[in-house]
């Protein structure tokens, strides 16, 4: 148990007093902070982006202030409704309809952004991917969404498999400058310049998906997790309560798009609020983040405990800056141990705020808010509106300081409203009734404060990025040499987790330190560099169940030493 609790940083926070709120709470009056709630005309673009470009206020504020090593662009929100106009006017050309599947490969730059927001005027459904995704990732995520068009490069279109998606139409090539276009292919620039700045948005219902995510799963399939416009609500008012956004602030949220905190609030919550939004692309550097924060004076920075123990190691660095701008910093992603948030005091003045969710609640479930005392090593307590409890694996609620399932009674505006083409996954999140079923362990204190425990499955958080075991072990029986693979997360002081590969080879070859870098370097190649193993190991047998799963106990036993 944490005994120590740090008093509340803020007291004139957004959300004034936690536990008022919780008894008063009703989202009705969220929505009515919404144009639709008077005009019945709904479109999460007009909310986040257009209804600012029409407030002389805030029109001029910047809802992208990008930057990396070559480029610097400042984007206010009166030039992104004229860019994401002249975008949906191009996503129309190309037939485009409301409900097809538009997806964005490209690495972090204002055209991620621009076409986000272009797709939401015509109705579409985008799909953000990870810039470090490898052509089998990318084709499945493509092939499983049905995806008609695709945003991206010409370098990163060469790990897109074409002639193996028959349903993707569309090639919008960002930087195409004079390559000679293929059949299908369109040039970003070309088709920007010449699109008008004029649209009509397409109103839809607030049910209509809006983006569909892909996330690890347990078994080797990714999933699509959909969204709609509605998530509008829980983004609007966590921005306001958790990150506590108001008029002047500066939010940096560091994640990527195809991470949801990045496309949630990294861009779609924070311009709900019309604050200013910076985003850093390229790779951690940290000078270059450092000299972010103190050249545009960022007030509240959401990032992750990877970030930090990067920082915890490097601190000399980070005090020839001044970051004194920074008045409220939150977590998210990954156990936020309590050394951290006292260090974040020391170094910054104020403490880090974890906060907790998933790409499946879509919006912040648990956090710490500036107004509340903390408890550092607690993800914090729900969110007014959000019913969070610990349950047994028959739903029912368990007593304080037990641990069990982490469960949501379900029904929140952001919550996600399917799986892609996989109706069964859906439902066996919801099997429970009136839960939500996370596959978190945590447990509940006597004052309400939840404290993460891990994970039911055997997902694999690297660097806050979610990695399904089953996913790596198919890959890895890719290589001509593996006859069989197992694969565990291995606790790392930098990462988090690193992922370790138990490997048993086929009869011709035998094992060798060349062998395991041969299999690394076929891995970085076809898939993804974030499930390359770390460690590989090699046994002559991978213990597996009678029903053919791996049994992941036997290797925590094996990595440990104990009997297996
Ligand atoms: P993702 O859907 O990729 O965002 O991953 C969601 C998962 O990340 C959760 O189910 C947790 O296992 C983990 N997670 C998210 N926030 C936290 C946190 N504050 N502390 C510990 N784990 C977290």
């Amino acid at each position: 148990m944490v005994e120590n609790i740090l008093p509340p940083v803020d007291p004139k926070a957004n959300l004034r007093d936690y536990n008022a709120t919780c008894q008063s709470f009703n989202w009705k009056e969220v929505e009515q902070q919404f144009s639709w709630s008077r005009t019945g005309k709904v479109n999460i673009a007009y909310e986040a982006i257009d209804r600012h470009a029409q407030d002389p206020d805030r029109a001029n504020r910047f809802c992208l202030i990008y930057e990396d090593e070559g480029r610097r662009e400042r984007i206010t929100y009166h030039q992104m409704r004229d860019l994401s106009n002249k975008f949906a006017n191009v996503l129309k050309r190309l037939g485009v309809e409301k409900g097809d599947r538009v997806f964005i490969f490209l690495p972090r730059c204002p055209e991620y952004y621009i076409a986000m927001v272009g797709c939401a005027k015509v109705g579409a459904i985008f799909g953000p991917l990870f810039e470090a995704l490898m052509e089998v990732a990318v084709r499945e995520r493509l092939s499983d969404s049905g995806a008609k068009v695709l945003v991206t490069t010409p370098k990163m279109a060469a790990r897109v498999p074409f002639s193996e998606l028959p349903e993707l139409r569309h090639i919008i090539l960002v930087g195409a400058g004079n390559i000679i276009l293929r059949p299908g292919e369109v040039s970003w620039e070309e088709e920007m310049a010449r699109a008008s700045y004029e649209f009509d948005i397409e109103w839809v219902d607030l049910e209509d998906p809006l983006y569909l995510i892909y996330t690890s799963g347990s078994t080797g399939k990714p999933k699509g997790v959909l969204h709609v416009h509605r998530d509008m609500v829980g983004y609007l008012i966590t921005a306001r309560w958790v990150l506590d956004l108001k008029d002047g602030d500066v939010l940096w949220t560091t994640a990527e798009p195809g991470w949801i905190t990045g496309t949630v609030y990294g861009a779609l919550a924070p311009w709900l609020c019309g604050v200013n939004n910076l985003v850093r692309g390229g790779r951690f550097d940290l000078e270059g983040w450092c000299r972010s924060i103190e050249t545009h004076r960022v007030t509240v920075w959401y990032t992750a405990p990877t970030v930090f123990r990067r920082l915890m190691a490097q601190e000399e660095v980070m005090k020839k800056y001044n970051l004194r701008s920074l008045r409220h910093i939150l977590s998210v992603g990954e156990p936020l141990a309590s050394e951290v948030v006292y260090w974040g005091r020391r170094i910054f003045g104020v403490p880090i705020h974890d906060t907790w969710w998933m790409t499946e609640t879509g919006m912040i479930m648990i956090a710490n808010y500036p107004s509340m005392p903390i408890k550092p090593g607690s993800i914090g307590r729900p969110f007014p509106g959000i019913v969070a409890a610990v349950v047994d694996d028959q739903g029912r609620e368990l007593p304080p300081l037990t641990l069990g399932g982490l469960a949501i009674k379900r029904g929140w505006p952001a919550m996600m409203r399917g799986i892609w083409r996989d109706e069964e996954r859906y439902r066996e999140y919801f099997s429970i009734e009136p839960w939500y079923i996370s596959g978190d362990i945590a447990y509940m204190d006597d004052d309400g404060y939840f404290y993460f425990q891990g994970r039911e499955d055997d997902l694999i958080k690297v660097a806050g990025v979610m990695v399904g075991p089953t996913e790596v072990e198919e890959a890895l029986r890719r290589h001509p040499a593996v006859a069989d693979a197992g694969v565990i997360g291995k606790p790392d002081p930098l990462r988090g987790s690193v992922i370790k590969a138990f490997i048993s080879l086929k009869p011709d070859f035998t094992p060798s330190e060349g062998l395991k870098e041969e299999i690394r370097e076929f891995m970085r190649k076809y898939f993804s560099p974030r499930i390359v193993p770390k460690e590989i190991e090699f046994r002559p047998e991978i213990p597996r169940s009678e029903d053919g799963g791996v049994i992941r106990r036997v290797l925590k036993a094996w990595e440990l030493g104990l009997p297996a």
